[in-house]
């Protein structure tokens, strides 16, 4: 998953391209392997972009407002992938392209699962990438309809797999959804200047000055002209089918879940509920693996039957990061170096260690690996998210099958394979109750192989 950030300001703003960077920055758990903006003024379009941390894209060098003029601005920041050859500045969105005269960007959230389909109607030679994104950019470009919008929903209507899209063209933003809402794109506005603002999650609205106004509706384009108007418009429907991993992991606390709960509470509440159905009587500690894990500990210490929270592990921050390292390996002893305890906590006690999701294992085993050497007696350890064991084909950058910990395996089994005395996961119709609104309207695939894409 990745992040976009959109903001289409009024003929006062000036500072588009600042937004879009404190933008970023609020959405940097979503995404830091390369951040990119484009912004557009009365001269034309600005860009700029890199591989990292928007704060070292975007560094104290770089004066912005000079290099992201204008009043309108798009923003990406890109998930982390697997392996060193995927780093190349192909990655760097949004992306530039071309239409009847006029430049265009676009940046996306997700993963559309029928390039190879869609390949074949764009000629090869304009590819520069094999990046999906790219491919949406180059058939806008050759769209031969009564206007941008005709062309860009033209090109939406062909898309399968999970979307949201930002597109910046002639200082005018189009926000779009894929129709089965799998991937979220939240809309907020700035009350005192009426500047409009785009996101994958609100958590940035508050740091912008915007209030949320409304959630992208799936299967809809929302164009904010340049008059300040806004207008929306659908362009497909289908079954509605949420990234429930979202709401696990991929969400800041801070961002809300839906209109009455924030992300902080939804995961309080799951916490409670893990512990209601997987106890650990006799526990000293509840442990999160920090920091997606912290909520759900809360909630699973609250009726400190099995243990109380005592966050006892620690995060270093400053360590540097680790999705530079070549190797699964190699990023998950750095990333268990990550995590510090001190024997004087740990030494001879039962912890009940709770973290968010487990994927490969190899995270978990390392820091299980270091917090054994500290003396602790037990490890109970539990997952929020249920037993994942099927590939994500829309957005979520996971490896195959065949790396997943959980397939074929008991709980006893992957327990003794990451070092732990017991583990257990949450049940999905628990976690399905706890977001709420109709179970099917979310998608599990991951977790029970329900794969939604036509070609599946
Ligand atoms: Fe989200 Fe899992 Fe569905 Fe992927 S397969 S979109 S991670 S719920």
């Amino acid at each position: 998953m990745c992040a976009i950030i959109g903001i289409a300001g009024t003929a006062e703003t000036t500072d588009a391209g600042a937004l879009a960077v404190e933008g970023l920055h609020m959405l940097q758990h979503r995404g830091h392997e390369a951040s990119g903006i484009a912004t557009m003024d009365e001269k034309g379009p600005h860009a700029m972009g890199g591989l990292g941390l928007v704060a070292t894209i975007f560094n104290q060098d770089v004066d912005v407002p000079t290099e992201l003029p204008g009043r309108v601005a798009i923003g990406h920041n890109r998930y982390s992938t697997v392996g060193k050859d995927e780093r190349n500045s192909h990655l760097i969105q949004p992306i530039a392209g071309w239409y009847r005269g006029a430049p265009f960007f676009l940046a996306h959230n997700g993963n559309i699962t029928n390039c190879k389909e869609l390949g074949e109607l764009v000629d090869e030679k304009r590819r520069i990438s094999s990046v999906d994104s790219e491919l949406v950019v180059r058939l806008i470009e050759q769209g031969g309809g009564a206007s941008f919008e005709e062309d860009l929903v033209a090109v939406l209507q062909k898309l399968d797999g999970g979307f949201a899209f930002l597109i910046l063209y002639r200082n005018e933003i189009y926000a779009a959804r894929d129709p089965r809402g799998n991937r979220p794109l939240e809309m907020g506005v700035r009350d005192e200047d009426g500047v409009i603002v785009f996101a994958s999650e609100t958590c940035d609205f508050e740091t912008l000055g915007a209030r949320w106004k409304a959630s992208v509706e799936p299967g809809t384009i929302i164009h904010v002209k340049q008059d300040g108007r806004i207008a929306t418009r659908s362009f497909a429907s289908a079954p509605l089918r949420r990234c429930i991993f979202e709401e696990i992991y991929f969400k800041a606390p801070a961002s809300q879940h839906n209109e009455t709960t924030s992300e902080f509470t939804l995961r309080y509440g799951i916490g409670i509920e893990m512990e209601r159905a997987s106890p650990v009587p006799g526990a000293d500690y509840v442990v999160p693996v920090r920091d997606s894990g912290e909520a759900f500990a809360l909630g699973f210490a609250w009726s400190r039957k099995s243990g109380i929270y005592y966050p006892t592990i620690f995060r270093n921050h400053y360590i540097g990061r680790t999705f530079i390292l070549p190797s699964q390996n190699e990023r998950a002893v750095a990333v268990g170096r990550k995590h510090i305890g001190s024997v004087l906590d740990l030494a001879g006690k039962s912890i009940v260690l709770v973290d968010d999701s487990l994927v490969r294992g190899t995270t978990s085993s390392k820091l299980i690996e270091r917090i054994r050497k500290m003396g602790v007696r037990e490890v109970h350890f539990r997952v929020a998210m249920s037993r994942i064991e099927h590939v994500c084909y829309y957005g979520m950058d996971w490896p195959t099958r065949d790396e997943l910990i959980a397939p074929d395996k008991s709980d006893e089994q992957i327990a003794a394979e990451i070092g732990a005395d017991s583990i257990a996961f949450s049940e999905l119709g628990m976690l399905k109750k706890a977001v709420g609104g109709n179970p099917n309207s979310w998608c599990d695939a991951c977790v029970t192989g329900n794969h939604w894409h036509k070609a599946a």
